[in-house]
């Protein structure tokens, strides 16, 4: 894939109209804070060419790797390549702008870079975004925490994981955020169940027992023959003998006609009455007060009653304050801290949250062997 190999580029912005201090160095975001430093460096991952063209008050330098504030591509397929050049945790949040008009879920932004203005108004739009992801502590890139990486995605985009209707995939729902974050949905009840996330109901499916899909055709059936050319008939109840039996029984032409004695019912209510409704089956014959209802399902052609779907339950999810507090405030925090550190301190926290609240609390040390480990945590110097 020689066409499109990787590079990377650093665009100096302008200044931002409500913040004129900001004034471009073209210097390399990483290399100074970032409240005095609006140069931004733009990942062009793109097997397109990059453009030729830029922001006239932009430099651009080529060949840098460095954590981009953006990253452009062109395709799927360069979306791939990103995780070669990021940590998954930076893949999940750096903003991303596609040159290909949709193809690519999970991007910021949808648009052909055509112009220095466009690409300019492109960046100026995935702002905000950018300024957010700036906040998160340079710990968060090192973190191998899915879940960490779904609610820093939520919290810099300031939006909920929200479901989808999409008749291509076999779930008929999806999150955009899929193809960016593995193990989405097991991520988001984990955090749901630590109140990271709450939740919101979304719909109810069903779900083929064999291949999980929720393509699926769900019909009434024949009970004997599992046939599907079934037909609801009204019972037809001749007063004078008593017989009941389906409509078909009785026709007669344009008449009908007591199968039992024969005799012709004129008059409803008077000769006869329709106390219910029969399914009958076209292919056999056969008769019945409820049909069943089956299933076939379209991707796997697996058959059979519907009491085996699996149901699923689907659900909108959005940031709570513990997970916005967890992305912005508790990360901070840990900001610099070794691993042992990070422990005592979270140590320290419960037992004062349990001595605030009056609460017994334990603590279990567990040491593993022959490595000594966790002998910090025991060593109390609380
Ligand atoms: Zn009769
Ligand atoms: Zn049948
Ligand atoms: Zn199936």
């Amino acid at each position: 894939m020689a066409s499109s190999i990787p590079w990377s580029a650093s665009l100096a912005l302008a200044p931002i109209p409500q913040r004129p201090e900001q004034i471009g160095t073209g210097e390399m975001l990483e290399a100074a804070p970032a409240t005095q430093v609006p140069s931004l460096s733009i990942l062009w991952l793109s097997a397109v060419p990059a453009p030729s063209f830029r922001p006239s008050f932009a430099q651009l330098l080529v060949g840098e790797k460095a954590r981009p504030d953006a990253v452009v591509v062109g395709g799927v397929r360069d979306r791939e390549l990103l995780s070669t050049w990021l940590s998954k945790a930076a893949a999940a949040v750096v903003p991303m702008i596609d040159t290909s008009e949709g193809t690519v879920t999970g991007a910021d932004l949808s648009l052909p870079l055509v112009s220095a203005e466009g690409f300019e108004l492109a960046l100026a739009a995935l702002r905000p975004v950018i300024e957010r992801v700036r906040t998160l502590p340079a710990t968060y890139f090192q973190s191998t925490d899915p879940g960490l990486w779904l609610l820093a995605r939520l919290a810099t985009r300031e939006m909920a994981l929200e479901p989808q209707r999409d008749v291509g995939a076999k779930a008929t729902v999806r999150y955009a955020q899929t193809s960016m974050l593995p193990n989405l949905l097991a991520s988001a009840e984990r955090l749901y169940r630590s109140e990271h996330l709450e939740r919101h109901f979304f719909d109810r499916l069903n779900l083929c027992p064999s291949c999980s899909s929720a393509r699926l055709l769900v019909r009434e059936e024949c009970r004997s023959c599992r046939s599907s050319d079934v037909v609801e008939e009204p019972i037809i109840h001749h007063l004078r003998c008593a017989y009941q039996g389906p409509e078909r029984d009785f026709r007669d032409g344009r008449h009908l006609t007591c199968p039992k004695c024969r005799n012709r019912l004129e008059h409803f209510s008077v000769d006869y009455d329709k106390p219910g409704i029969l399914t009958v089956c076209n292919s056999c014959g056969h008769t019945s007060g409820e049909p069943a209802v089956g299933f076939v399902c379209l991707d796997c052609a697996s058959k059979g009653d519907a009491n085996l779907l699996r149901p699923q339950i689907i659900y909108s999810y959005a940031l709570t304050e513990l997970g916005r507090q967890a992305v912005f405030n508790a990360f901070a925090e840990s900001d610099g801290e070794t691993e042992s550190q990070r422990l005592r301190r979270t140590v320290r926290q419960f037992v004062a949250e349990h001595r605030a609240l009056a609460i017994p609390c334990a603590i279990l040390v567990v040491e593993l062997h022959p490595a000594r480990v966790g002998g910090e945590l025991g060593g109390g110097d609380d």
